[in-house]
């Protein structure tokens, strides 16, 4: 039985997930040290406790910095609302089995982050894919999942080898190897039938947002020239797709009877 309180409390324990996710995704990999106390990019001024409570500081800051009112990255608050409504979720899709939940928790947690570190530095990094896929067959195996292993196996070849092949095909233009590394993990985690539905909605989604950027660009005066050239990280794409398809119980079934219509 789940109470509602139990989904509060995991959301706002979400969102201090997500506020350990924005600082990783600034530090991780960029010479930049792991510990030590958050500061402001702009003026260097470290942050007072008071400023790092998830959401409710970025808020009662409106978005500045409290010592040189700099504008602070609108990444902070989305990661931190984003964190907490997965948290939120996987709780409630694994039905209050504790480790299911944290197998689950993990995997999106880290399927989070490589969206993040995409965005900033469009790179999918290794050690962060490679523990996802970890986690995806290690559940199928255990049975922390509703799939089994043979069908994790076959999920994640399913979904990950086209795409080498593309990577290989087009000498990394079109798409990178690890984009074809996330989808092993997702394929590996979702299985054949959904991860095969979270494939083709990941191809949609991007071509969506591709799309809707060419429009705001080009009635856009300010424009930067985006064109299709233009290198769009496509891990957050796959994890979107992988978060819909997962949570919305999403199968290829359901994709070509959409088709179908
Ligand atoms: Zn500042």
């Amino acid at each position: 039985m789940i109470e509602p309180l139990d989904v509060i409390i995991l959301f706002v324990f979400g969102t201090i997930i997500g506020s350990f996710l924005n600082a990783l995704a600034f530090r991780y990999n960029t010479g930049r040290s792991m510990w030590g106390r958050s500061a402001c990019l702009s003026c260097g001024t470290t942050l007072k406790a008071i400023h790092l409570v998830p959401l409710l500081s970025y808020l009662g800051l409106k978005g500045k910095c409290a010592s040189c009112k700099a504008g602070i990255s609108p990444q902070y608050p989305i990661v931190e609302m984003v964190a907490g409504v997965l948290t939120a979720f996987s709780f409630m899709e694994t039905q209050g089995d504790t480790a299911s939940f944290i197998v689950v928790l993990s995997f999106f947690t880290i399927l989070l982050f490589i969206s993040v570190y995409d965005l900033r530095h469009t790179i999918i990094p290794d050690a962060f894919v490679y523990a996802a896929a970890l986690i995806a067959l290690g559940a199928s195996f255990f049975g922390y999942t509703t799939i089994d292993i043979s069908d994790s196996v076959l999920g994640a070849l399913v979904l990950s080898v086209p795409i080498a092949l593309l990577w290989v095909i087009s000498r990394g233009r079109l798409i990178g190897l690890g984009d074809a590394k996330l989808f092993f993990a997702c394929g590996a985690f979702l299985g054949l039938v959904s991860g095969a539905a979270a494939f083709m909605l990941s191809f949609w989604i991007g071509a969506l947002f591709g799309l809707g950027l060419l429009l705001v660009s080009s009635f856009s005066k300010r424009s930067h020239g985006v064109t299709m050239e233009s290198e769009v990280p496509f891990g957050p794409f796959i994890v979107l797709a992988t978060a819909v398809a997962y949570f919305g119980h999403i199968g290829l079934y359901d994709i070509l009877a959409f088709l179908a219509l």
